[in-house]
């Protein structure tokens, strides 16, 4: 199965693809956790990703596409942040055919209520929320590493985010409508789950 799991910033994508991820047996391809280990291994490309994805804009088509085919498996994967824009969505389609794509809708002011209260771990990327935070808020439950916040999770960044989101990423609704399954996930996780599983059987 190879599923695009798609939405705003906040939408629970991560969080998401990860329960899927185990429950399917999929790889859980997200492009965002990719970046990240770049930026974390200080390397030269890692250093100029993070000075673009700190203002909440895209990275450029052509670097994205290069990370990405480095990553993608053959089949059995649900794909988390890619593609973001049209350019993207032609350039996947040449690499590979997708079964479905997963919508996460949610409300504006539910994705900032989210954004500002989200907290990652720095190494096996746990994604804990307001619901749903670590026992000591500074340690990963999973590996005990350091969990922290990301850099573009501010609110002004979180604002700009949606904004590009609603320019860029939104126009792929139409592009996908075939195979689109819209799911409401102002909700809890666990109900989004449940429909998300419902939709995939
Ligand atoms: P995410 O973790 O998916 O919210 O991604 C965090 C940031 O990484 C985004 O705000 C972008 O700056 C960048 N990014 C992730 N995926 C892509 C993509 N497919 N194209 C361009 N930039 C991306």
């Amino acid at each position: 199965m190879k599923l695009i799991i798609f939405g705003p910033p906040g939408a629970g994508k991560g969080t998401i693809s990860s329960f899927i991820s185990k429950e399917f047996k999929l790889n859980h391809i997200s492009t965002g956790d990719l970046i990240r280990n770049e930026v974390k291994s200080n390397s030269e490309l890692g250093e100029r990703m993070n000075e673009i994805i700190t203002t909440g804009n895209l990275l450029p088509d052509d670097m994205m596409l290069e990370l990405l085919k480095k990553q993608l498996p053959k089949d059995n994967f649900i794909l988390d942040g890619y593609p973001r824009n049209i350019e993207q969505a032609k350039e996947l389609e040449k690499i590979t055919n997708m079964d479905k794509i997963i919508f996460l809708v949610v409300a504006e002011e539910e994705i900032i209520n989210r954004l500002t209260k989200r907290t990652q771990c720095s190494k096996c990327k746990k994604i804990y929320g307001k619901n749903f935070p670590p026992k000591d808020p500074k340690v990963c439950d999973i590996c005990g590493e350091e969990v922290i916040s990301r850099s573009d999770d501010n609110e002004e960044v979180i604002k700009h985010r949606i904004d590009v989101y609603d320019e860029q990423t939104l126009p792929l609704e139409d592009y996908y409508l075939d195979k689109m399954i819209s799911i409401d996930a102002n909700r809890k996780v666990e109900l989004v789950l449940t429909d998300v599983k419902k939709a995939l059987q």
